[in-house]
């Protein structure tokens, strides 16, 4: 919910939200189509029952076919108050905790298929040095399953009482949230704000491997390229950050929930065959996922793009 400027504004964000969600669904092996919703309304201002049953009356005519859940300028509350006048709503299953400690296992098996791509197969993540913009739900989850491993931990986050009291509880450094980028790691973790690399910005990054939760990270599709050319290993963001609606698809008991470990783990066997296929083919990582998912999508089989 944003009060966006024009129809066509709107229009623009949620055809570029559905896609990535759709390429999202395809690549984190979930039969889901992939949809997304836009309201055109200031979130401060205009939130009200009405809207809220306005929009869910919309979802519910859909019959199933699109679920809704939160996101920007909504809450789990008010997607309560949709589920009053439509079944189709998700992420809201309080029985199963928070969907953000999915994302963040799926983004801790990301990192680990890095390191082992870059560093050795053998390689674990005990003295592995990672840098986390924005210590919220999913990254400060991350800073603590990494900490359990042994990793050393640098951290910025605009909210400095939250990350003081996580640096000290973690024994990680601190930085300001301008300078890591830069900070001298091996994984730069970006679990902030989207949009943070672009030509310039990925000049400061000194880290080889860029894996974080943040969606929509390259500001455009060809920073891609420009972070293969330096060197750089990125994984792409919708495969990293796919745990959220992975844990979505069992919270809707579309499988046994005791599954949903192996399927977050299985995110770092897909970007590990996503490094490979950049390597045979000299195409940046963003590119070859894009297009194991467009396959998938093809071929409307989930396992099928990256079965061999
Ligand atoms: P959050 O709001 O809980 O955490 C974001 C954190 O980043 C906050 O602590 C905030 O203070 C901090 N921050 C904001 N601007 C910053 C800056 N300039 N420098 C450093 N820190 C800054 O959000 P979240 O749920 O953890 O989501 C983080 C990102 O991951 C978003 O891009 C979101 O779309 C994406 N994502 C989240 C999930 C999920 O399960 N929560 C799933 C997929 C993708």
């Amino acid at each position: 919910m944003r009060p966006y400027e024009s129809t066509s504004a709107a229009l623009g964000d949620v055809l570029r939200l559905s896609q990535s969600m759709t390429y999202k669904c395809a690549i984190g092996g979930i039969p889901f189509g992939g949809g997304k919703a836009v309201v055109v309304a200031d979130p401060a201002r205009d939130k009200t029952k009405e809207l809220l049953y306005a929009f869910g009356n919309a979802v519910e005519s859909l019959g199933g076919r699109y679920i809704t859940s939160f996101d920007m300028g909504t809450t789990m509350d008010d997607v309560r108050t949709m589920g009053e006048v439509t079944a189709h709503v998700g992420g809201i299953d309080a029985a199963s905790g928070n969907a953000s400690a999915s994302t963040a296992q799926g983004l801790l098996a990301c990192i680990k298929a890095s390191i082992r791509y870059l560093l050795g197969a053998g390689k674990s993540l005990h003295g592995i040095r990672v840098a986390i913009q924005g210590v919220g739900n999913v990254g400060g989850r991350l800073a603590r399953l990494l900490a359990a491993q042994g990793a050393r931990l640098v951290l910025a986050d605009v909210d400095q009482k939250l990350v003081s009291h996580m640096a000290e509880k973690l024994g990680a450094d601190l930085v300001g949230t301008d300078e890591i980028l830069s900070a001298d790691v091996d994984v730069l973790s970006p679990c902030a704000m989207g949009g943070i690399l672009n030509e310039t910005s990925i000049t400061r990054i000194r880290a080889p491997i860029i894996a974080g939760g943040a969606n929509n990270q390259l500001a455009y599709s060809s920073v891609g390229n420009e972070l293969k050319d330096r060197g750089l290993l990125y994984a792409p963001d919708y495969l990293a950050n796919a745990g959220g609606i992975i844990d979505l698809h069992y919270q809707l008991n579309r499988e046994p929930r005791e599954n949903l470990p192996a399927h977050l783990h299985g995110l770092g066997d897909i970007l590990r065959r996503v490094y490979e296929r950049s390597a045979e083919t000299g195409l940046a990582t963003n590119v070859v996922a894009d297009e194991f998912a467009e396959e998938v999508v093809r071929r409307g089989r989930i396992d099928s793009a990256y079965a061999s």
